[in-house]
């Protein structure tokens, strides 16, 4: 059966990505991470070559992701609109 459990006091860990979510308000258009509030977004591109001195091909793996969230394996947006974290 299932019960409903009261909301458990937030770890010190999420209490300090609340807070720093809150200093960092989202400016209109900006791309933040919607888990942690980072703003250094990241592209992983596959296979690109450089001639002449430019990037050119490639296959774009992950767009607009949050950095910090990648490194640590997640693939969280950082657009505005809400959608699940993979
Ligand atoms: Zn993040």
């Amino acid at each position: 059966m299932l019960k409903l459990v009261p909301k458990s006091e937030p770890t010190a860990r999420q209490a300090v990505t609340e807070r720093v979510k809150k200093m960092y308000k989202r400016e209109d258009g900006m791309l933040q991470c919607n888990r942690c509030g980072c703003r250094t977004s990241l592209t992983a591109v596959n296979g690109a070559f450089v001639r002449n001195g430019r990037k050119q091909g490639g296959t774009v793996i992950e767009k607009d992701v949050c950095a910090e969230c990648y490194k640590r394996g997640i693939t969280s947006p950082m657009l505005p609109e809400l959608k699940p974290v993979k």
